[in-house]
């Protein structure tokens, strides 16, 4: 007899075990097999963990597996053990990790392969004619048929009622009409990149060396490369050395849709070799792309956080981009961090971790110091040199406090105004950032000072002039602009802070010639948006791209030779310990878009703030300088990665029930950690109003705990879950751990 353990798909911690089935004969099972079976009354779903002839249970009591489901096993043995791996270190169920590595259309059997149907004649062209001559509209069908086959769907766009006329065609015994199943194919950008490898940097040369060196003993890497160093080719060369080698590569990039140029490079050099991933995708194409990795057809995979469990076998390497995004860490349970899966999945399969950026995280660039432990060290390797010796761009820092002592008033200085202007001139491109979405960011009485925040949250209206309204960022509600203060009746409403929307209005005034294109969340809304308006800018059908963040990745455009910074202090004013950290790489991943092709780019940065260290070593694109500035800024300050914060956040409709829930919770912490002696490792816990009070209408109460780093963390937020996941009726909870972000 043979036994199976069966992790049963269900949401249910207390049954998060192993069950064990017995195998009728005849059935082929193995790990990561999934099966149906009967659990209670029930018959459910569950993922065969492991079979053997050794029972482990008492027998006379166990059910046999119903049935198996699929043809090929869904899960690979190896991420059997990185499931494992999962529920040690994000406290989460066997079933939730089990659950990335699918597609959701899986578990629910809802998608199967695409079918199309197609028509083709069954006898020579010239036979078909002879037979439909007296009928000019199934002639019409035949030409166009040809020798060749053709969907319904397409036939229907070139003769009408194609369907009908097929039918006719096929009972006359001239054409014939079948399904025939297709892939559904995800659509990338189009490459106007070459598709041959171009010869190595000497630079690229010894970075891709060090890393082939280390295929077969398996490594981890951080690649620092300043913007335009060439990384992605390296990224290429490693994937060929092992594709040569039969081992396939997972390339992770933060956001699929702002970075659909990537992809593209990579479909040009690897073609249906290439697979990618991510959650723009339509269900089907996510399923197909999925079997396609599964059955070994693609052996490139590019995705988004979540390809980091693609079901590659034995990768031979694991490559992150732009390593410092906190897109790599995933807001949803189980919180993992695609990082840290990706270097578990290379453990296992002996292969390379290569992190991979212009503005390493400081975390990072911390671990390939000298004195890390082992286990966490990264290998630095440098490309401290723009491809081709390109120069780095020029950079400058404007005062913006001085533009107003010398009567300047404008969002755009002197400086900008006069580079826009030479830009333009030239016929050049240039990128406006700024980042902040709307017209106006609040508006407020000057009476008496009251600003206009939102019904539901805690924050400052901001105004958009395309719809004439207040929008609030945080829940989105929408409120008419008020003609007179709320408050006290004056008419003197003023609107300050200026966003997008009016850089692309001012921009427009300067250069009313000019084509000026805007990318923000409010104008990337439909599902290609964001590549469109990217392939529009890359093909020279507007002069400038004012834009978010969004326009920060890893673009590409040669011909752009101006980037202005329109307010720096942005992001250097908000209140968390990583703003001067987000600061740096922001302008440092814009600067990076000027100046990439032959003419030198320049960059503009305005600010308020001139002396901030953050934006000076911004202004000279180097990096050590920042990390040893900011490093010991944290250090001094306990911050992360010295410390861990982690927090507890409570929410409610009812701001007494989340405030008590706080103070309850914090009580309940302090009394567990300290029975169980892990006091020691925490350096304080906190409870009170998160900074942001409220948003859609619920309070906000906080419990922050702060910990050494190097103490027993795991056990502290151990304690944490407890209490997170206790039952406290409309109070919802909601643990995270060094958060996204500190609101
Ligand atoms: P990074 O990601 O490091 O910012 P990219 O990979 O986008 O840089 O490369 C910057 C530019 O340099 C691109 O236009 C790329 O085509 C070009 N490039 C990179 N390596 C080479 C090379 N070895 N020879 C010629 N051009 C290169
Ligand atoms: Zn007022
Ligand atoms: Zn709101």
């Amino acid at each position: 007899m043979r036994y199976a353990k069966v992790a049963v798909d269900l949401n249910a911690p207390l049954l998060d075990r192993p069950f064990t089935y017995t195998v009728p004969d005849g059935m082929l099972l193995q790990a990561g097999d999934m099966v149906r079976v009967s659990f209670g009354k029930r018959q459910i779903e569950g993922y065969v963990l492991d079979v053997s002839d050794e029972c482990g249970v008492e027998s006379d009591k166990l059910k046999p597996v119903l049935s198996r489901i699929g043809e090929q096993s869904v899960i690979l043995p190896e991420m059997l053990r990185l499931a494992s791996f999962m529920k040690d270190k994000y406290l989460c169920t066997t079933t939730d990790a089990l659950r990335l590595m699918m597609p959701p259309q899986m578990r629910a059997g809802t998608v199967k392969e695409k079918t199309l149907r197609v028509v083709r004649l069954v006898l020579t062209v010239d036979e078909a004619r002879q037979k439909c001559k007296n009928a000019p509209a199934q002639l019409k069908v035949v030409e166009a048929l040809g020798g060749g086959e053709l969907s319904l769907e397409e036939l229907n766009r070139t003769v009408g009622g194609a369907s009908a006329l097929c039918n006719a065609l096929a009972k006359k015994g001239v054409a014939q009409v079948y399904a025939k199943s297709v892939r559904r194919a995800p659509k990338v950008y189009e490459s106007d990149r070459s598709s041959v490898d171009p010869p190595l940097t000497e630079q690229q040369k010894d970075v891709v060396d060090s890393l082939t060196q280390a295929i077969g003993s398996g490594g981890r890497f951080l690649l620092y490369g300043v913007t335009g160093s060439g990384k992605t080719e390296v990224y290429i060369r490693l994937i060929r050395e092992l594709l040569g080698r039969g081992r396939g590569t997972i390339i992770l990039v933060p956001e699929i849709a702002l970075t659909p140029q990537t992809v593209g490079w990579f479909h040009a050099r690897f073609g249906c070799l290439s697979a990618v991933l991510h959650s723009r995708l339509s269900a089907g194409e996510r399923y197909d792309e999925w079997q396609r990795i599964r059955s070994g057809e693609a052996k490139v995979v590019i995705g988004a956080r979540s390809a980091v469990f693609a079901p590659l076998e034995n990768p031979g390497a694991i490559i992150i981009d732009e390593e410092h995004e906190g897109a790599y860490l995933s807001e949803k349970r189980p919180r993992y961090d695609a990082r840290e899966i990706a270097a578990e999945r290379v453990r296992l399969s002996g292969g390379i971790l290569l992190l991979g950026s212009a503005t390493p995280s400081i975390s990072s660039f911390m671990r390939t110091m000298p004195r890390v432990r082992p286990e966490n060290k990264l290998t630095l390797l440098e490309m401290d040199r723009r491809a081709l010796d390109r120069p780095m761009p020029e950079c400058e820092l404007v005062d913006m406090r001085s533009e107003l002592s010398n009567g300047n008033k404008g969002i755009f200085s002197l400086s900008l105004i006069r580079e826009l202007k030479s830009c333009m001139d030239k016929n050049q491109q240039a990128m406006l950032f700024i980042n902040r979405r709307g017209h106006s960011t609040f508006v407020n009485c000057r009476a008496c000072g009251y600003v206009i925040k939102c019904r539901d949250c805690d924050v400052a209206m901001t105004y958009h002039q395309s719809s004439d309204s207040l929008v609030c960022h945080y829940c989105g509600a929408v409120a008419q602009t008020p003609a007179q203060c709320p408050k006290c009746h004056s008419r003197f409403i003023k609107f300050f802070g200026a966003g997008t929307e009016r850089i692309q209005l001012e921009a427009q005034k300067l250069f009313p010639d000019k084509t000026v294109l805007r990318m923000d969340m409010d104008t990337t809304g439909g599902k290609d948006a964001h590549a469109d308006i990217l392939e529009a800018f890359g093909k020279g059908k507007a002069d400038i791209l004012v834009g978010t963040q969004m326009i920060a990745k890893g673009l590409d455009f040669p011909n752009v030779t101006l980037v202005g910074v329109v307010a720096a202090d942005t992001t250097l004013n908000l209140p968390d310990y990583r703003s001067a950290e987000r600061t740096f790489q922001l302008i440092t991943q814009v600067a990076g878009r000027a100046g990439r092709a032959d003419i030198p780019g320049k960059v503009i940065i305005q600010t308020y703030s001139p002396d901030h260290y953050a934006l000076k070593c911004a202004l000279r694109q180097d990096y050590r300088a920042f990390y040893n500035a900011e490093i010991s800024y944290r250090k001094r300050s306990l911050y992360p990665p010295y410390t861990t914060i982690a927090r507890l956040l409570m929410v409610s409709q009812d701001a007494e029930a989340a405030f008590a829930a706080a103070k309850n919770a914090s009580e309940q912490l302090r009394e567990a950690l300290t029975q169980n002696g892990l006091m020691q490792h925490v350096l304080s816990v906190h409870e009170g109003p998160a900074p942001i009070k409220r948003i859609k209408g619920e309070e906000r109460y906080e419990v922050l705990v702060k910990m050494y780093t190097a103490g027993d963390t795991k056990g502290v937020i151990a304690e944490m879950e407890k209490i997170e996941n206790k039952d406290r009726g409309t109070v919802k909870a909601e643990l995270e751990v060094n958060p996204a972000n500190m609101f």
